[in-house]
């Protein structure tokens, strides 16, 4: 059975970020996954795996858990999908109260509107759109360039990838990407926006800033330092730029708040979200932005001010009934209170890796950790050896499915995973190491 779906599997699929002809090779034996519980996976063999980067940084409270599989059953029984393109459902219309509920009101430029769409490219899509034609209708037409940052990752559509600063991604489609500025840091935007400054930005043709906060994660879990990003929104104030929150893998508690912004205070003008949205069950994505934005597109029909942009499944209410069944979740199960002791059994955990001879750097931000596997030197693997991914393969062995950004292991799993499982997963990335550098 196991043979035949694989088989037709490499006959017939494309997997994402893969190199295909690996992936087919005879002596690759793909894990062919049918069935989840909690903070484990089991194969088409029966073996059970810890979900260590929650299926892609999706997965949020586990896998079927009994409200949000209750929740999806319930809104099938009544319909799975209706246009939101003309109509509306009650489903979309509670998320989006919620949502904006989770954000401060009593802020100078709160977050009060939300729009659907499915994933987090599609997100960032629509906040791009939205920043350059609401600068056409405040009559700033040339905000139309965008600032993002080296390694940074906004996902894979020709908008999103625009903004992308991952060479190996983007770099070969850079002939159809609209024009995007990269800086690495804070200090080296503030250079490059002084007056009379080599290579000089003008920050009056900038439409917006875009970052991941806290943490750029395909970049190879980077860190921000504290208070960058509180800083960033000082200096987009100062100059009139909007700022774009990307709270794909961030949000919905992984830092340990609902938000990754939270932590520095900051409301941006347009934040995306999307991964955890559901709670990683099915594709669903929200781009807030502020009143302030919104009401720049109103005005009679003719004036063409409408936002003319959306998606087939814009506001699915399959999709919308698992969000707010994860956010039920939050509230009912204290998520974020109960996350907290985890968050230092994480740490904790991977305190017993430091030293190792080929383990280096260990970034973690919440509940999510990167871990850097070195020569015994401290120097990095030539990235052609792959040896990130060997590791992660040897883990597998261990009882742990992760995958690594390039030479760099990623850790984030379920926010139900048990400190003994989280115990077992640290342990089976010090075995997988071991195994691969020796
Ligand atoms: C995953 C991710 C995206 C892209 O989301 P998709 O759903 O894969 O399109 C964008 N930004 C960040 C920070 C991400 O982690």
């Amino acid at each position: 059975m196991t043979d035949r779906l694989i088989e037709s599997d490499k006959r017939h699929c494309w997997h994402p970020f893969t190199q295909m002809r690996d992936w087919c090779a005879p002596d690759h034996t793909p894990l062919v996954l049918v069935e989840g519980e909690g903070a484990l996976l089991r194969d088409s063999e029966g073996c059970s795996y810890i979900d260590g980067n929650s299926s892609i940084w999706t997965n949020l409270h586990g896998h079927r858990h009994p409200k949000i599989n209750a929740a999806i059953r319930e809104q099938l029984d009544r319909v799975a999908h209706t246009s939101f393109l003309g109509f509306t459902n009650p489903q979309a219309i509670r998320l989006a109260e919620e949502l904006v509920a989770l954000w401060p009101q009593d802020v100078q430029n709160p977050l009060t509107r939300v729009f659907f769409s499915d994933d987090g490219s599609t997100a960032i899509e629509c906040a791009v759109k939205m920043a350059v034609q609401c600068w056409q209708h405040r009559g700033q037409p040339e905000r139309n360039t965008f600032l993002a940052f080296t390694n940074a990752y906004h996902g894979d559509t020709m908008g999103a990838s625009s903004l992308g600063g991952i060479n190996a991604f983007h770099g070969r489609f850079s002939a159809f990407h609209f024009p995007s500025v990269h800086v690495a840091s804070m200090a080296e935007l503030t250079a490059r926006t002084t007056p009379g400054a080599a290579d000089g930005i003008d920050p009056s043709q900038l439409a917006a800033v875009v970052i991941e906060p806290l943490m750029q994660g395909a970049a190879g879990m980077r860190l921000w330092p504290a208070g960058m990003l509180a800083e960033l929104r000082a200096w987009c104030d100062r100059h009139g730029v909007f700022l774009i929150a990307d709270e794909v893998m961030t949000g919905f508690g992984r830092t340990g708040r609902m938000f990754a912004c939270e932590h520095e205070g900051v409301v941006p003008d347009f934040v995306a979200c999307a991964k955890g949205l559901s709670g990683g069950y099915l594709p669903l994505a929200a781009t807030f932005t502020t009143e302030a934005v919104y009401e720049a597109f109103l005005g009679g029909y003719e004036e063409l001010k409408s936002f003319f942009y959306g998606h087939s499944f814009t506001g699915n209410q399959l999709g919308c009934a698992a969000a707010l069944a994860s956010l039920a979740i939050f509230r009912e199960e204290r998520v974020l209170e109960t996350l907290a002791p985890k968050i230092e059994a994480m740490t904790h955990a991977l305190a017993s890796l430091k030293g190792h001879p080929h383990v280096g750097d260990i970034r973690q931000c919440g509940f999510m950790a990167g871990i850097d596997v070195v020569q015994a030197d401290g120097a990095a693997y030539d990235w052609k050896l792959q040896t990130g991914s060997r590791v992660c393969l040897a883990a597998r062995e261990h009882g742990l499915l992760t995958r690594p950004v390039r030479d760099t292991l990623v850790l984030m799993p379920p926010y139900c995973i048990s400190e003994a499982q989280l115990a077992h997963s640290v342990e089976a990335i010090r075995r997988g190491i071991d195994a691969v550098c020796g």
